[in-house]
């Protein structure tokens, strides 16, 4: 993970346990994230790095191949 991506990941976790995670999904649209679906949270989440979820965190890499 890049530091920029690393820092968005950190400022996002601290929206999620302070504000929940559909606070995250609007610091998401501001910074005009990508959305892909991640299996863990069931549903389409912001991502970081291409493949990283901001709402939880997992790698979920069978999306590489959009990169
Ligand atoms: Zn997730």
């Amino acid at each position: 993970m890049k530091d920029s991506d690393r820092l968005i990941y950190e400022k996002a976790y601290q929206i999620y346990t302070k504000d929940g995670a559909s606070k995250v999904y609007d610091y998401a649209n501001k910074l005009g994230l990508d959305y892909k679906y991640c299996d863990p949270c069931e549903a389409d989440t912001p991502v970081i790095s291409q493949t990283t979820c901001l709402v939880c965190g997992s790698e979920n890499p069978t999306d590489l191949q959009e990169a």
